[in-house]
């Protein structure tokens, strides 16, 4: 097996953009494709995220072109932003040799792009829908095209462009070499293989050799209401990085990035809302670690490369075992290990299991830090920076103060009491996560009632209210959770009816109180 990118055969050209990008050594999947794709194989490679696929049909599809005026080689990819990335890392790959990609997809003026193919482009990178559009307008020429890509074959189909694939498949001429990659293979993909592709060589680099083995994969049983502590939780004691914080949706994203940011937490987010320019300066100032969390929707973070996150954060689990996939594909890059949390609710432990099962992976169930370890890793945070200011000496204009101090007072009194000036308590703002309530006790319902600590009511009061107007006594009600406006009630299942109608309606410290079931959660 060929080790090393000379052994390829390439040229002098190619090899030399590949040693200033910095690749030393071909990845798995690029040994394998690389040779195949010179011979003028079709090809059909599976492999997940960040294992060089870009390069793997880059190299050769370089390596056998020619600069042109007319695109010899087309790439479809599922959003703009691969459209823009992929043509950027063709170009460094065709640099040397001189082999023009151009990025065109929806959102983008088409005129600009009809002007730079009639320039002449040597290879295009397009979506889907913005390629059958210049098809249409006779602006892209596809008589010289002699290989055709599939890249993120899956995304595509999930995203609803397989239509449009098939339209485009049809137009390019027979005599050409296709290529097709996939993190996964559903059957969709298998037909357009079947269909489109002449005797393809099926490629797989299995996923346990690659990165998910680098990926240390954990999940927290956390309810849906806890989640938020348990982030901020984890973020002071793991102390990442790069995290990349993936939710359902869109509202959740912005939820979940304004709360970091109230916080002081460098965060930004992205979805399918914003516009491309503001997608661009989010992901501008991740790259360069201005930001160093970002929240997005698996949307948007599609195909994104985003160098070294140290930690994938699951806030809510994908929905499915490719999405699973897709998004811990995030960390571990290229070789780089890399920690992907996953957060569950009591409900999802099936889902969990499917995901484990699809991905031929195991993810361990951990223990969110204590609130001793959050402390603990502030702690640690705080003897860190002033360390780095003694040794960078920033606290020189002080000593004289600490001099003069001194005369009264003990060095470490000096020193604790400047820093609880400016830390304060340093944990009482850790929140209780709750872990006491676990799910309802069995032979307990729980009620939702409208009165939180807003009210300034606390448990006993709810306590004692119920005992006296359902005349129930106090030791058999259960848990009782208080929020700022609401709070739950656990009671025993046979006296929840008394204790709607007694409690429902009726003042409570100056308040009327709606009582009912409480809805289960999602
Ligand atoms: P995929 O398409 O499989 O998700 P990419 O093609 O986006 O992966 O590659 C992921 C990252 O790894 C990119 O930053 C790319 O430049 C880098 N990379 C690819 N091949 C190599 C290599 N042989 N050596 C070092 N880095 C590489
Ligand atoms: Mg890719």
């Amino acid at each position: 097996m060929y080790k090393k990118f000379y052994e390829f055969g390439l040229s002098d050209s190619v090899l030399s953009s590949l040693s200033d990008m910095g690749f030393e050594e071909p990845t798995p999947i690029q040994k394998i494709t690389i040779p195949l794709i010179l011979n003028g194989q079709d090809i059909v490679g599976q492999a997940q995220t960040g294992t060089g696929k870009t390069a793997a049909f880059g190299i050769p599809i370089i390596e056998k072109g020619k600069r042109s005026k007319v695109p010899y080689a087309i790439v479809i990819v599922p959003t703009r932003e691969l459209a823009v990335q992929v043509a950027q890392e063709l170009n460094k790959i065709g640099q040397k040799k001189g082999i023009l990609s151009v990025p065109i997809y929806g959102g983008q003026s088409i005129e600009r792009q009809f002007l730079s193919l009639k320039k002449g482009v040597d290879i295009v990178v397009g979506t889907p829908g913005r390629v059958l559009d210049h098809i249409r307008r006779k602006t892209l020429i596809l008589r010289e095209i002699k290989i055709t890509v599939l890249d993120e074959a899956d995304e595509m189909l999930n995203m609803g462009f397989i239509e449009d694939i098939k339209k485009i498949l049809k137009e390019i001429t027979e005599q050409r070499q296709t290529l097709l990659f996939s993190a996964t293979m559903p059957q969709e993909i298998r037909n357009i293989a079947m269909k489109y592709m002449n005797h393809p060589e099926n490629v797989y680099v299995n996923a346990s050799d690659m990165v998910v083995a680098k990926i240390k994969q954990v999940f927290y049983e956390v309810r849906e209401e806890d989640k938020m502590k348990a982030l901020t939780r984890l973020l002071d004691v793991e102390d990442p990085s790069l995290t990349l914080i993936f939710c359902h949706t869109k509202r959740e994203v912005d939820d979940i990035s304004g709360k970091l940011q109230q916080m002081g937490y460098y965060a930004g987010a992205i979805h399918g809302d914003f516009t491309q320019s503001h997608r661009d300066e989010v992901m501008g100032k991740f790259r360069k670690g201005e930001i160093d969390i970002l929240v997005a929707t698996d949307v948007a973070a599609r195909g994104l490369d985003i160098p070294d996150v140290s930690h994938v954060i699951n806030y809510s689990i994908p929905q499915d075992p490719d999405g699973y996939i897709h998004r811990i594909g995030r960390t571990g890059r290229a070789g780089k290990s890399g920690i992907a949390l996953t957060f569950i609710t009591p409900r999802e432990y099936r889902q969990l299991r499917l995901i484990e099962q699809t991905a031929k992976t195991k993810i361990k169930k951990a223990q969110l830090p204590t609130k001793d370890e959050v402390k603990k890793a502030r702690a640690d945070e705080v003897i860190a920076d002033l360390g780095q200011e003694i040794s960078k000496g920033k606290h020189s204009k002080y000593i004289s103060l600490v001099g003069e101090l001194s005369d009264k007072y003990s060095s470490q009194d000096i020193a604790a009491a400047a820093l609880s000036i400016m830390f304060g308590d340093m944990a009482d703002d850790i929140e209780d996560l709750g872990e006491k309530h676990q799910g309802t006790r069995s032979g307990f319902v729980r009620l939702f009632m409208t009165i939180g600590r807003k009210d300034k009511i606390k448990v006993v009061d709810i306590v004692r209210s119920i005992s006296a107007e359902a005349g129930i006594p106090a030791n058999k009600i259960g848990n009782i959770a208080l929020f700022d406006t609401f709070s739950f009630v656990e009671v025993p299942s046979d006296l929840a009816d008394r204790v709607v109608s007694a409690i429902n309606n009726v003042m409570l410290h100056g308040r009327k109180v709606k009582v009912q079931h409480a809805r289960e959660k999602r």
